[in-house]
């Protein structure tokens, strides 16, 4: 199928800014697709979300932004520092390939038509190049592939290189596509995407074997399944009542990884479901040491301890950020985990309680050494809420960062932030904002971006900013935001810059106020930043929603 297709849907869905209209674009392009060539609706679902590879998946095309710009620079025979000064006139590096190529001679481009699966073919075997000279066979195929694309083909192509496809799609919309391309039940396509997440497989399933086939889709060891979340406690004793009785937890400072085992493969995903499995060999180690050789899916924290304390959590991302020295980094970062759930042991578990899956956790995990072990897990009842706080206390004293509070007869809801898990931290809350813009310092610090723009997320999946932060950045963070930033610039005028939104900070602050400067609506009283959360991804930062109702306090 021709790849103007789907670019000609792109371009459709860039002209609206309503979710109805794009869902009734999408879902008609995914009932054609279905019934003209099914094969192809899997690999159509992920590109039109910008993606070319399912959640979860260890494979990367591995191209940055300056081989990118060298490809495009040669295919329409600029130097790649002309790609970067149109890419900061146009705004981003898929609009800027579109002017390059539009400037072009018609004649010298677009040789052939491309189609969908060559497009899509390339870009997995792009993924598929490792050892010597990979980047230079790498760019070989992406200049072959944008020598035969015309100008709106070459914007989407590059953004597709980069996974940010800008014309306003995301899971949700895709979802409500799908159910309508092969009418569906939305409710059934949105859990069964919840538990496998693999919308081309949602895809595929919905249009074979409807709502039956989606109905038996379940967790899967190897595919990640978004985690379940923490609503914030407003008071121990309240939360426990509340639920009756509690098992209360020690809440760890690290990161939240889950673990699949299938087979004999072990494969482990952060938060964001990206696969770190490479980057923490000794987790798999301990985890293929001390739980049978079943399929399974368990789930737990990671964190760092120095001298029996644990240290800060900027140490665990240095780890699982890390592609090379692996091995020396295993010394000087030990990583210890804290298993706390279990979603899948010899067959799905999420249906069940929480109480009967701690049960389950603890007779599969044996604990031996300090470097695998249970979260400290306590039975709270009214008669002693006491327990509870000295907890607490003990957490604290400790160095983690506070306790959760579960509630034992609750169901594990993948990706539900509710009242069934709550949180009780000894620090008052923080707000992860992503950096949308920034502004240069003065004097020695000129040459770095000093205080940042932030911004929420509101219902429409908009970004509205909020405050600008400034302060509790040492200088090493400072530089390596600022290292980290400079790439993302779109625009410059006098000290203010503007930036693509990818890198979310966790910030704390000492109150929300009303502000009408900002597009929120509210604005952070010192606002300090508290660390990068490259953890996080962008759909998982604070919205203006939860911001509004943390103004008006707890109901
Ligand atoms: P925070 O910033 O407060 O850590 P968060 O936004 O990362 O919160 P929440 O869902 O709000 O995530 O808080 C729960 C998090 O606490 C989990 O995602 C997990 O990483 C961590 N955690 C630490 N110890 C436990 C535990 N014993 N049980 C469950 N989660 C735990």
């Amino acid at each position: 199928m021709s790849y103007s297709r789907i670019v000609d849907v792109y371009e459709a869905l860039d002209s609206t800014t309503k979710r109805l209209e794009k869902t009734s674009i999408l879902g008609d392009f995914f009932a054609d697709i279905g019934e003209k060539n099914p094969k192809l609706l899997p690999v159509v679902t992920l590109l039109a979300l910008g993606r070319v590879f399912p959640t979860g998946s260890e494979e990367e095309l591995g191209i940055g932004t300056k081989l990118l710009m060298k490809a495009i620079a040669f295919v329409v025979g600029v130097k790649p520092e002309d790609v970067e000064d149109m890419q900061r006139d146009a705004g981003d590096i898929g609009q800027a390939a579109q002017n390059l190529f539009m400037k072009k001679k018609q004649s010298t481009l677009f040789s052939r038509s491309l189609t969908i699966e060559k497009v899509h073919s390339n870009l997995i075997k792009i993924a598929n190049i490792s050892g010597s000279k990979a980047q230079s066979k790498k760019l070989e195929i992406l200049r072959e592939l944008l020598s035969s694309a015309s100008p709106t083909e070459a914007k989407y192509i590059t953004r597709t290189v980069i996974e940010e496809l800008r014309v306003g799609v995301g899971e949700g919309t895709i979802r409500d596509a799908l159910a309508q391309a092969f009418d569906v039940d939305k409710g059934i396509v949105e859990r069964a995407h919840m538990l496998t997440n693999d919308l081309g497989l949602v895809a595929e399933v919905s249009k074979e074997e409807g709502v039956q086939g989606l109905q038996k889709l379940t967790l899967l060891p190897g595919k990640p399944v978004k985690p379940m979340l923490a609503q914030l406690s407003p008071g121990i004793s309240k939360s426990i009542l509340e639920m009756g009785w509690a098992l209360c937890e020690t809440k760890y400072d690290g990161i939240r990884v889950q673990i699949h085992r299938l087979g004999n493969e072990i494969n482990i995903f952060t938060r964001r479901l990206e696969n770190i499995s490479k980057a923490v060999p000794e987790i798999v180690e301990y985890i293929r040491k001390s739980l049978p050789s079943k399929n399974f899916i368990v789930e737990g924290e990671i964190i760092v301890t120095k001298d029996g304390k644990p240290i800060s959590f900027q140490y665990i991302l240095q780890r699982v950020r890390r592609k090379y020295d692996i091995e020396r980094m295993r010394d000087e970062v030990p990583l210890k985990l804290y298993l706390f759930d279990v979603l899948y042991y010899d067959g799905p578990l999420i249906d069940v309680s929480f109480e009967k899956r701690r049960e389950v956790l603890e007779s599969i995990v044996t604990v031996s050494g300090d470097k695998i072990q249970l979260s400290r897990n306590v039975k709270v009842t009214p008669e002693s809420l006491q327990d509870a706080e000295d907890l607490f206390n003990e957490s604290i004293k400790a160095g983690h960062e506070g306790i959760m509070i579960k509630d034992p007869h609750a169901p594990y809801m993948p990706g539900i932030r509710g009242k069934k898990m709550l949180k009780f931290k000894a620090e008052p809350e923080t707000l992860d904002l992503v950096i949308v813009g920034g502004s240069y310092g003065r004097g020695k610090r000129a040459h770095l971006i000093g205080s940042y723009l932030l911004a929420a997320r509101d219902e429409n999946n908009e970004l509205k900013t909020l405050a600008y932060a400034a302060t509790g950045l040492d200088d090493q963070t400072l530089l390596e935001l600022s290292t980290l930033t400079e790439p993302l610039i779109t625009s410059k005028i006098g000290r203010q810059v503007k930036i693509a939104p990818h890198i979310i900070l966790e910030i704390a602050y000492s109150e929300i106020v009303k502000s009408p400067e900002y597009e929120s609506g509210y604005s952070l009283r010192f606002p300090v930043v508290k660390r990068i959360r490259d953890d996080l991804s962008i759909d998982d930062i604070d919205t203006v929603e939860r911001i509004d109702s943390m103004f008006k306090g707890p109901d």
